[in-house]
This record gives structure tokens, sequence and C-alpha cells, in this order.
């Protein structure tokens, strides 16, 4: 008996051939090689498959989850603590509004009466108007969780993806049902559908006609409610809007002069505010803001106030927050030439100058020659109503007024500058729309 070591039968074979035409004639023992031996032969030419799975595997995940896999966690359920208290303004959307919670809380009252409860809201209105909020605030009500998603978190690149979380996305919801789901964005995917075009263009129609699917697929009696948010409703597929979709349209609009000062007192309730403080006049002082700006400022306030070491939060620290916040950040120390002061305040005083001989023009708040955020000098002015339309003379004044810089430059250096660009940007802009 001979002790051989082959790699493989087929080596062995070969090798019995060999030793028959030879002549040989011996009884062998087979031994194969060890295990070890044969899993390492397999391993390494599986290994280039393995790390291209790996790969391939990881940038799936990457893709599907953008780096943070709340998305098949219990995570992706929020409870909501928010009330409508905590919501200013807005109060004929909330009325609107307590209905939906209603819903939520004592469906059966409206199965008796065989109203179907409508399944999905949108919300629109500009960003920081508090569509998130009045969502929180729905499900803070109702007590029911909220599962909230980003419309851009469904734009994918892989084909299907997008289409498959939103399958996920109410699978989840089921389970958890009664509640509320939230899709922030919707316009990323229920931008109206186009025909051919390119890859993305066709994997966002499919994941819109998933969501599609999806909300017709569910019963009412399921006591979901799609709260979606769009600051461009007017870009939305059709579709997405027919009865038994997102068929109640809420507004969320701007604050006005009163919403402004409920918003701003809402959020002065947890800061340290000088008494004197007058929320009236602030609130006639910010004419277009949104409640987000306005609980940046109060913000910004409590930090300015904070760095100057103050006790509390007084009139100057509100003043710089809205400069700050609409100008740009105050550079007392950026080193300016005499020539640039010089050019700097005759442009503004140009600006003020015009502004003061024309009719309809805001009266001019403050004007000044330092610097703040890319401005070299600013004129404020100061804003007195809400307006919903502006007429023609106003923007013919506006331009005449934003004019007025350069023409002071020219009049009084004999020269113009760049100053003015920003100037000659807007005026164009105003022309143009
Ligand atoms: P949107 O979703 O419309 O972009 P958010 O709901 O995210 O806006 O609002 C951002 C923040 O602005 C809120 O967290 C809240 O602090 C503040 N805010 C906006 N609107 C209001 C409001 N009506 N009342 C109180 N706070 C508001």
């Amino acid at each position: 008996t001979k002790t051989l070591i082959v790699p493989n039968s087929e080596t062995f074979s070969n090798f019995v051939q060999e030793e028959i035409k030879k002549g040989n004639d011996a009884i062998y023992e087979i031994n194969t090689p060890p295990t070890y031996l044969k899993l390492l032969d397999m391993l390494i030419s599986f290994l280039p498959l393995i790390l291209f799975s790996i790969l391939v595997y990881y940038t799936i995940k990457m893709q599907n989850f953008g780096g943070k896999n709340k998305f098949y966690d219990d995570d992706a359920k929020q409870e909501s603590k928010i009330k409508f208290k905590d919501v200013a303004g807005l109060d004929e959307e909330k009325g609107e509004l307590v209905e939906i919670v209603d819903f939520l809380k004592n469906p059966d009252k409206y199965a008796k009466m065989g109203a179907k409860i409508p399944k999905g809201v949108l919300l629109y209105g500009s960003p920081g108007t508090g569509k998130t909020l009045v969502v929180k605030a729905i499900a803070g009500e109702s007590g029911v969780p909220f599962i909230s998603m980003s419309g851009s978190e469904f734009v994918e690149m892989f084909a299907g993806l997008g289409a498959s979380r939103v399958r996920k996305l109410f699978e989840q919801a089921r389970k958890v049902a009664p509640c509320i789901i939230f899709i922030d964005e919707i316009d990323a995917i229920g931008a109206a559908r186009t025909t051919g075009g390119s890859g993305g263009d066709s994997e966002n129609n499919q994941t819109l006609n998933q969501l599609l699917v999806e909300m017709d697929g569910f019963e009412s009696s399921e006591n979901i409610i799609v709260i979606a948010a769009t600051n461009r409703p007017e870009l939305l597929d059709h579709a997405l809007l027919r009865p038994g979709r997102f068929d109640r349209h809420i507004a969320i609009p701007k604050p006005d002069i009163i919403g402004r000062e409920e918003i701003l007192k809402l959020h002065a309730e947890n800061k340290k505010i000088a008494a004197d403080i007058n929320f009236k006049e602030l609130a006639g002082d910010t004419a277009g803001f949104t409640g987000a700006d306005l609980a940046n400022i109060l913000n910004e306030a409590a930090i300015h106030a904070t760095r100057y070491k103050r006790d509390e939060i007084i009139q100057e620290d509100i003043e710089e927050a809205i400069k700050k916040v609409t100008i740009g950040l105050e550079k007392q120390n950026r080193v300016v030439s005499k020539k640039d002061k010089k050019i700097t305040a005759y442009h503004e005083a140009g600006h003020a100058i015009v502004s003061r001989c024309l009719k309809t023009t805001e009266k001019v708040k403050e004007v000044s020659i330092i610097s703040r955020g890319m401005a070299g000098g600013y004129t404020m002015y100061q804003s007195t109503e809400d307006k919903s339309y502006i007429s023609k003379t106003e923007l013919y004044e506006n331009i005449i007024t934003l004019f007025g810089g350069r023409a002071a430059e020219e009049i009084y250096i004999k020269d113009i500058s760049t100053g003015a660009s920003n100037d000659l940007k807007v005026a164009t802009n105003i022309a143009k729309e």
C-alpha cells in the first residue's frame, strides 16, 4: 500500500491511467487533501464575487437610507408632544385641522353617517410657514404616531427602490394605525409625470405610481391619513390631487401682523425678555417674515443678549437680530478704505434722498455705511403694512429708489462703481417680472 496525496479526483484518475500504462498495479489508499485547504481554495475562487457583493450591498444601503438607517426601525414612528396651542396664528387653518384630529379620534362617528374620511391632505405654503409644525400638532392632538419621510429621500438612483420604499412606508403605517403619514417636499416625487425622458424621470414616475397605488389601496376604515407638504403645489401631478387622494388642500400663508405678534409672543415665552418689548411694533416691522424667520430672530436676540452678558433680552438685541437675519452680520472691524467709505456714503444717501421724494416708498428707518454681510452699507425702510398687491407706481418708484445710489455716485463722485451691482440686479428683476 502506498500513500498518495492528490488535490482532486481528476488528477487521481490521470495518475491511475499513467500507472496502468506503465504496467504498474498497486493498491492505493485515497487521501483527499485536508478540508481547510479545500475551503481556502474555494474561498479564493469566490473572493472577487464576495467583495463585489459587499460593495453592491453597501452602495444600495447608502442609497437607500442616505446614511441613516431609520426607515426599518420603529424610530420612524414618532410621537408628538406638540399641540395646537404651540402653533400661533393660522386660526382658520386650525379650524380645518381640528376636523382631521376628530377623524383620527372618532372614526366611528363618521362611519355611522356613511362619511368617508379623507385619505390625503395637502398643505402648501412658503418654507418656514409652519407646515411641519402643524402636522406634529395634529399628531399630538389626536394622540396618534406619525411616520415622516421627505420626498427627496424617495428619489433614488437605482430603479425600483423609490417605489419599494413607498410600499414599505405604507406597510409600516398599517402596523401602527391609526396614524399619520407625513410626506414633506412631495413635489420631489409628485411632480407632473413626463413621458420618456431620462432614467431619473422614469424612476420618479415609478415612485409616484406606487404612491398612487398605495393611496388607492388602503381603506378609509384603516385610519391612516396621509399629509403631504409642498411649497410648489403648481408642480404636482393632477392624478395626486384628484378625489380619493390628496383632495383636501390647505394653504398655510405667511403670517399677517396679528399672526406675527402671536408667533413672537409664543416664542418669547421660554426666553427672558425685557418687559418693555413691544411685540405689536415688532410685528409691524417684520412684514413678509415667516414663523421660522421670527423664531430665528428671537433666538438670535437671545444669543446676542448672552454675548453682551445682559440679564434679559432688550430691544437692541432684537433689532440687531432682525438686521442680522435680513441683511447679514455687522462687520464693524472690517478695514474699509476712505475712498470706499465715501462712495458708500454717497450711494446710500442717494437711496435715502430719492425715496424721500417719492410718494409710495416707505419711510427710511436707518442708513448705515457699516458693512453687513455682503453689503458695504445699507438703507433700511420701515415696513408698515401687509400688502397683497403692489401697484405699478410702487414698482416704478421702487426701481427709481434702487437707481438713487448709482445716480448719487455719478453726480458727486463723477464716476460709477460696482457698488450698485446688486441694486441693478434687483431693479432688473422687478422690471422683468
Ligand atoms: P415648514 O415645514 O413650513 O417649512 P416648519 O414647520 O418646519 O416650516 O417651521 C419651522 C419652525 O418655525 C417651527 O419649528 C417653529 O419654531 C416656527 N414656526 C413656524 N410657523 C409657526 C407658527 N405659526 N407658530 C409658531 N411657530 C412657528
